[in-house]
């Protein structure tokens, strides 16, 4: 028998209970469950603080980064005051000054190759809030070797892009694009730049994919299409995505484990 929601959480989590698809069995599982953010930054600080503030059980953040003055305009997990400091643990403040319930774990590395699969094994969803695709390829390669489902997102100056993937059901992201793309065609938000809000956009969506896929959601989630948004012209449109049977990373050549 699962514990019962203690009558703070009936009442800090009434909101989203009163919700139909949702509910307290919903939120049980949401208690129940571990997230794994991948980097503090833009779209994980947004991701992160409505995890928390829906009662995600356990939230895992890691980032091996310090806090800088130009992060503020869009990674609001920080403040002016945490300045300097490891971002993992100015995000593990806030998220549990928003939330108590919640257990943050922090991991102050990068996430690579020789930490991904230990790390990633003790999560049950993954938010990929990484600004490189160095790191997207690995949490995918990485949540398709274990099972475990993610939300892919990307950035870049007035533009976002998402995808969720079910390993063993959902195209991936390897599915999409292949390989890396070579290094000067790449536009990151050091070098091109992001707007904030936008950044907003896709880490709130990326959360509530985490929610809905955790509280049980069977149909809906944002598989096997992407998402992309242009803030310019305000528009949002799916591309459809088809899982590809040569995928070097789900593909049927491969046994997935
Ligand atoms: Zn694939």
């Amino acid at each position: 028998m699962a514990k019962r929601l203690t009558t703070e959480q009936i009442e800090r989590y009434s909101r989203q209970i009163m919700v139909p698809d949702l509910g307290g069995k919903a939120q049980m599982r949401l208690r129940d469950a571990g997230v794994l953010v991948i980097g503090a930054g833009g779209l994980g600080s947004p991701a992160a603080f409505y995890l928390a503030a829906a009662g995600i059980g356990t939230l895992g953040i890691i980032d091996p980064d310090h806090v800088e003055l130009s992060n503020l305009q869009r990674q609001i997990l920080h403040a002016t005051k945490n300045i300097g400091q490891r971002k993992v643990e100015s995000a593990q403040a806030t998220l549990t000054e928003l939330n108590p319930d919640v257990e943050v774990k922090t991991y102050a590395f990068r996430f690579d190759d020789t930490n991904a699969a230990e790390i990633a094994a003790e999560y049950q969803f993954i938010v990929d809030g990484s600004d490189n695709f160095e790191t997207k390829f690995l949490v995918n390669d990485t949540a398709i070797q274990l099972g475990i489902a993610f939300s892919h997102a990307g950035i870049v100056r007035l533009q976002g892009q998402t995808m969720t993937v079910i390993p063993g059901k959902s195209a991936c992201y390897r599915c999409l694009f292949k390989a890396p793309p070579p290094a000067e065609e790449i536009l990151n938000c050091q070098a091109s730049g992001i707007l904030g809000a936008v950044a907003g956009t896709l880490g709130t969506i990326q959360a509530t994919e985490a929610v809905k896929y955790l509280a049980g959601f069977e149909e809906g989630l944002l598989t096997d299409r992407l998402l992309v948004y242009d803030a310019k012209n305000m528009k949002f449109r799916d591309i459809e995505v088809k899982r590809d049977p040569h995928c070097a990373s789900c593909g049927d050549g491969r046994s997935r484990s």
